[in-house]
């Protein structure tokens, strides 16, 4: 992979949408053709930026959901919150066909790199499971077997974001599985009422800390701070836990 992947292209550039998924009520996955991209690393994020006719701008970070091979698209998959400024126009307005400035690929520190042969422990909360998909999706591209489990923290069943997907590969990507969190509402039958992640959820469906584990944890802020608080108070050394805080509280 070249150089510029790691170390981040810093420039403003154009790149059209050329595919746009509905994945859950709230969330979109849009593809895009973004000329010479570099390629990326799973966990990798864009910047971008939206300006209006009077000029006013709007720049916001979303992470990379697809993984790097030749000639793929850069997929972002976006949540709609309501009361946003950007996020309601990408899951709303943007169609097919119509360009965006964006910059990147940007982040060395949240990546998950082929050549890492820990096992991995994914939490996500909402939509930070977008970069944590990248990371499964890499992981099936490179063909590596190594123990890979994603805690998933969602509010609804009707809101599991890539959920066709997630059920495939845990029947065909050797060592990968997932476990669900629900926070409002739980599937006909689930075991547990609606919970919120806590120490039990995390020391039921994590691995213990002696198994040499690599987290990679992300979300909402106080998500992450919690899930990452929790992990290190179950033994999980702090250098071996990566966050990525996608704001609000
Ligand atoms: C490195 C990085 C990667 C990110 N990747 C993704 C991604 O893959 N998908 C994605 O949907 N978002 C992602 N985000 C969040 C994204 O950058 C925006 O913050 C988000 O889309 C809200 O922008 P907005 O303009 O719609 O809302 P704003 O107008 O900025 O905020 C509206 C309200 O929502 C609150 N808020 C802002 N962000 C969040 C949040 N994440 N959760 C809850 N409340 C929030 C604000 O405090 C405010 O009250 C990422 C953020 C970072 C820093």
């Amino acid at each position: 992979m070249a150089r510029t992947a790691v170390s981040g292209r810093l420039t403003w550039q154009v790149a059209a949408v050329t595919e746009i998924r509905q994945e859950t009520p709230t969330i979109r996955t849009l593809a895009l053709d973004v000329p010479d991209w570099p390629g990326h690393l799973a966990g990798q994020h864009i910047d971008i930026r939206l300006t209006a006719p009077d000029g006013y701008r709007a720049q916001r970070s979303y992470s990379i959901s697809s993984a790097w091979t030749e000639g793929a698209k850069v997929e972002l998959t976006v949540q709609r919150l309501d009361d946003g400024e950007v996020s309601p126009y990408l899951t709303d307005t943007v169609e097919v066909g119509d360009e965006i400035e964006l910059r990147g690929p940007v982040g060395g520190w949240f990546v998950w790199r082929e050549r890492q042969t820990s096992p991995v422990l994914l939490v996500g909360g909402g939509s930070g499971v977008a970069p944590l998909m990248a990371m499964i999706r890499q992981r099936a591209i490179a063909g590596t077997k190594q123990p890979f489990r994603l805690i998933y923290s969602v509010r609804t069943p009707e809101d599991v974001c890539f959920a066709d997907e997630l059920r495939r590969r845990v029947r065909d990507d050797a060592g990968l599985d997932v476990r669900y969190v629900y926070t409002r509402k739980v599937p006909d039958g689930w075991p547990e009422p609606p919970r919120r992640i806590d120490v039990a959820a995390l020391n039921t469906h994590g691995w213990p800390p002696d198994f040499g584990v690599d987290c990679f944890v992300c979300g909402p802020t106080s998500f992450v701070e919690t899930a990452a608080d929790i992990l290190v108070a179950l033994g999980h050394d702090p250098r071996r836990i990566k966050t990525e805080r996608f704001g609000g509280k």
